[in-house]
């Protein structure tokens, strides 16, 4: 199909025309962003840079409830199926966040409820043109324009939008659009890839993943988790605001004789998150926890899913409280190697 654009002045009718109420977008509120659904207050801001809370969110929410039951009954009651989503204003980094997060969710067993929402969502993304300061995508084979995990790219051109669609997904929305999108020339094009070039010169900070994954075990007993873990507070704010992390802990709520199973997002900063029955601690401190973090994110999860479980989004590094840096980590991880 075709590349199309959207004039700015017509988003509203383009949210209009395709419903409103299907639409996530990123919004504002109190000090952090996040998607979420249009309602009659909001506007769509899509100056903002990567949301706080990343897009994993809105397919596996903070609490999520899994099934109700009655206590002596064997039958549960699931929940309902997912809505439909389009995902407007995506940053490149997140998009492929998800494709990583696909891979464990699709795994052994598959999780329903993860995928119900990921079929019923069409991805919008957004082209950066300012990346911020702790960004290292370029590092990881994603840039401020990579396509990976989108349906459409956006890139914003001053007066319009270009659209580019990706798969099939893509080219439905822009066909349901109709006259609301209009054809674009060869220009556009052209200006939407310089937009990419600049964007992606301005990004400073790069790591060299090579060898990482295959020597981390190496440095299983080295100084550098001692060094880098000691500021760390295990406030868990690095894992739950990373788009890749996944980790959940499931309880139980039961008043009277109903009941729920539900899932929260857990954090491997936490000590609780390893603390055995018996009081044995296989991750004690802070040492052993930092060390599990780089060591899932950089080795496992490749030794598992054949990709490193992080996309250079930088959030852990604008969000740590003490300035816990995953890029002065592996730098030492790379010298030390
Ligand atoms: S955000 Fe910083 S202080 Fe909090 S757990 Fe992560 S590294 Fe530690
Ligand atoms: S580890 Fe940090 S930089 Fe990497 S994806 Fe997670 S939040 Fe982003």
């Amino acid at each position: 199909m075709d590349n199309m654009k959207l004039a700015k002045e017509k988003v509203g009718d383009f949210l209009a025309k395709l419903g409103k109420e299907r639409f996530r977008v990123p919004q504002e509120t109190g000090g952090s962003s996040r998607f979420a659904p249009l309602n009659g207050e909001s506007s769509v801001d899509f100056t903002l840079s990567n949301t706080t809370v990343p897009l994993k969110s809105l397919f596996y929410p903070q609490t999520e409830t899994l099934y109700r039951y009655e206590v002596g009954e064997t039958a549960m009651k699931a929940p309902g199926e997912a809505d439909e989503m389009i995902i407007m204003g995506v940053r490149p980094c997140d998009a492929k966040a998800l494709t990583i997060v696909d891979r464990l969710f699709s795994w052994d067993p598959k999780d329903p409820y993860y995928l119900g929402r990921r079929e019923k969502a069409t991805i919008i993304g957004l082209a950066c043109q300012e990346p911020r300061v702790n960004c290292f995508c370029t590092s990881l084979g994603g840039g401020p324009a990579s396509t990976e995990g989108l349906d459409i790219l956006m890139t914003d051109l001053g007066e319009s939008f270009l659209f580019q669609p990706l798969t099939e997904k893509g080219e439905k929305i822009c066909q349901e659009a109709g006259d609301v999108l209009v054809k674009s020339e060869d220009s556009d094009v052209q200006a939407a890839e310089k937009v990419h070039k600049d964007a992606a010169s301005k990004i400073v900070r790069k790591i060299d993943s090579e060898g990482i994954p295959e020597k981390l075990p190496q440095l299983w007993d080295s100084q550098i988790w001692k060094k880098t873990s000691e500021p760390c507070l295990g406030c868990g704010a690095c894992t739950f605001l990373c788009p890749t992390c996944h980790c959940f802990d499931i309880q139980d709520e039961i008043e009277g004789l109903e009941g729920r199973r539900y899932r929260v997002w857990d954090s491997c900063m936490f000590k609780e998150y390893t603390l055995h029955t018996s009081g044995h601690n296989p991750r004690p401190t802070r040492r052993e926890r930092t060390r599990n973090r780089i060591n899932h994110k950089y080795s496992y999860f490749v030794d598992k899913f054949g990709v490193i479980a992080c996309v250079g989004c930088g959030r852990c590094i604008n969000l740590c409280p003490v300035n816990v840096d995953i890029l002065n980590i592996l730098s030492q991880v790379k010298e030390a190697l």
